[in-house]
């Protein structure tokens, strides 16, 4: 039972598709990885995702650096820009990034760069970790606006109603007052 225990922990490690034992490759240069990526979001992006990030990053190590290609595909969930209800937006992102083998650890810990040029590191202890790689490319993809479906009508300013559900009272006064003091003769 010990036994069987130890290598179910073994496979969990290995099923999260994060983390790459190919560091010994990978830091030699003009050495390439393909790395499968299926694995949950990564925390911390501040945005709400349905299901886990699957993609295939490819890494090559320059000789100056650590260059990821490849391909990454999430759905968020956001709100409607116009009557904020949730709804799912698919992502597929083209991943062209400049990586350094520094440790994650390290660069979380240091002082936050301004500079949009600073490669993310992809090391954790003797491992490749591309989660926060992953995680910085999901932030950077996620749109700023987005609509439940595209003739989707909003609130109504005044009472709050979603027009996509029903029709409230304030358009039509706007449209024809004097329906209105005809409506409260009657
Ligand atoms: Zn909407
Ligand atoms: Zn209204």
């Amino acid at each position: 039972m010990v036994g069987r225990g130890w290598d179910s922990a073994r496979l969990d490690s290995r099923v999260s598709l994060m983390k790459h034992d190919i560091l010994s490759t990978i830091v030699h240069p003009q050495q390439r990885a393909v790395c499968s990526v299926s694995a949950p979001v990564p925390s911390g992006t501040g945005y709400k995702f349905k299901g886990p990030v699957r993609g295939t990053i490819e890494l090559l190590n320059t000789g100056e650096g650590i260059s990821a290609r490849g391909r990454l595909r999430a759905t968020v969930v956001l709100d409607c820009s116009r009557c904020l209800r949730p709804h799912n937006v698919p992502l597929d992102i083209t991943v062209d990034e400049i990586c350094s083998l520094d440790q994650i650890e390290d660069w979380q810990a240091g002082p936050a760069s301004d500079d949009e040029q600073c490669p993310v590191p992809i090391c954790d202890g003797e491992v490749v970790d591309l989660s926060e790689l992953v995680r910085q490319l999901l932030i950077l993809s996620v749109p700023p606006r987005s609509l439940c479906q595209p003739d989707c009508r909003g609130l109504c300013p005044q009472c709050g109603q979603n027009l996509n559900e029903a029709q409230c009272e304030c358009h039509q006064r706007e449209v024809d007052p004097r329906l209105v003091s005809l409506k409260r003769l009657l």
